[in-house]
């Protein structure tokens, strides 16, 4: 192996400077670093595609600023209970039928209940039986529910740090960034991948993005997926009149994030329905390599599914397969033609 393709050590020892220093280059040089690395560590030409479904939505007592789901602020939103098991299966099936590989399931809670965990644990199984990956955000999880969670085979769990820790109180004041931090601890401890990142577009300064990812590439070990959010203005949140981010800002973000985290999957989460194509098509260059599919986040609209299934044919992307792909899980080809039937929206189910 020669030293241009030698693996490159993964770093937690980032400084400050130095990432100032990676968002401050021209914006071809950035480009091209965050390139390079990607292709040292992924197949450019694949995005690793997960479907998400809130699985208990709206009257959540925190307050962040920038979510629909919390109980403080009137936007809306139509609560609903936590869901029965056998509906969440119905809604991973469909998803797995059309190509997802990961099943994400979100609840609106500070955090579980330990009453709830049977409920929880008996969906991871169910969606791990269909040969899907699973994800959970619940809020934050002391050590014995991350056990009982990581016993039932949950694969990740998602906890975002959301932005820096300067930035963070400006925010959220019901929780504190260590409490976050914590809660990833405890899912780390118990030996579960960790999904965890942050939003941008919340009125904070480039200084503040650089903080977020120093965090995160600082943590003992690497998110193995990094959300990078962009804020979705919601209507009757403290954040919905916020200024728009620059977009070039945005690609600067990701393409950092994909430097600094070199093995990490980045995901274009929330927000990718406002941008264009060619941004979004910006963001694969500068090393996202994973999205949402379905026509809604956990409670907010993401692209129509046939436009991202374009999306993917025109750049010749692939949705990347299971490293042991379950015989039940026919990921869609990019030949396929422009068929919404190949993606599935398991919100609406
Ligand atoms: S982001 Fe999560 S914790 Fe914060 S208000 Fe929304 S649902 Fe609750």
């Amino acid at each position: 192996m020669n030293q241009a393709t030698a693996p490159l050590p993964l770093r937690h020892d980032w400084s400050r400077s130095e990432v100032e220093a990676l968002f401050a280059l021209p914006f071809a040089d950035l480009m091209f670093r965050a390139q390079t690395v990607h292709r040292r560590f992924f197949d450019p030409n694949e995005v690793q595609v997960s479907t998400l479904l809130s699985i208990k939505t709206g009257t959540c007592p925190e307050d962040c600023k920038y979510c629909p789901q919390s109980v403080r602020y009137d936007t809306g939103l139509e609560a609903e209970q936590l869901m029965e098991v056998e509906r969440v299966l119905e809604s991973a099936r469909a998803a797995r039928d059309t190509g997802s590989t990961r099943f994400c399931m979100g609840a609106a809670w500070r955090s579980p209940k330990d009453r709830d965990l049977g409920v929880i644990t008996a969906m991871v199984r169910g969606v791990k039986e269909l040969g899907m990956e699973t994800c959970m955000t619940l809020g934050m999880l002391e050590p014995n529910q991350a056990r009982a969670l990581a016993e039932a085979g949950l694969d990740y769990y998602n906890h975002n740090i959301d932005t820096s820790p300067e930035f963070y109180g400006e925010v959220i004041t019901t929780r504190t960034f260590q409490q976050r931090l914590d809660t990833l601890a405890n899912v780390r401890e118990a030996g579960i991948k960790v999904c965890c990142g942050g939003i941008v577009g919340m009125g904070e300064e480039r200084n503040d993005r650089v903080g977020m990812l120093l965090t995160l590439a600082n943590l003992p070990e690497h998110p193995e997926s990094v959300p990078i959010n962009l804020l979705v203005r919601v209507e009757g949140t403290p954040l919905a009149g916020q200024d728009d981010l620059d977009p070039f800002e945005f690609v600067r973000t990701i393409a950092v994030a994909r430097i600094l985290m070199p093995a990490s999957h980045v995901r274009l989460s929330a927000g990718r329905e406002s941008m264009s194509d060619e941004l979004q098509s910006l963001t694969f260059l500068a090393g996202a390599n994973s999205i949402f599919y379905g026509e809604r986040l956990l409670t907010t609209p993401n692209p129509a599914c046939s436009r991202d299934t374009a999306l993917f044919r025109r750049l010749g992307i692939r949705p990347a397969a299971l490293p042991l792909q379950s015989e039940h899980v026919a990921a869609p080809q990019p030949a396929a033609p422009a068929d919404t039937a190949l993606f599935y929206d398991a919100a609406r189910v």
